[in-house]
């Protein structure tokens, strides 16, 4: 698994749980993808991946537990601009 791959994948898995207990925030699928959009480029700019997009990223993938932290305070700040009420 190369490292853009990683991210998306994690990027999903936490999201996933944040919207669970998040009645306010859309969970659309439109909204679910923007806001997966919006924190994997939040991480990707954070870190590593551009250099080593084709490539598997031992790196990465040794800082699971510490980028699934960074993925949850992401999108903690991008999801409430994603209300139900506001976006559509
Ligand atoms: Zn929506």
């Amino acid at each position: 698994m190369d490292g853009e791959t990683f991210i998306k994948t994690l990027v999903d898995e936490v999201l996933a749980q944040y919207l669970h207990g998040q009645e306010q925030i859309c969970g659309c699928e439109r909204c679910r993808e923007k806001i997966a959009a919006l924190t994997f480029d939040a991480l990707a700019k954070n870190r590593y991946v551009t250099d080593q997009k084709n490539h598997p990223s031992r790196r990465v993938q040794g800082v699971d537990g510490q980028l699934k932290i960074e993925a949850i305070r992401e999108l903690s700040k991008i999801a409430p601009g994603f209300k139900k009420t506001s976006c559509h």
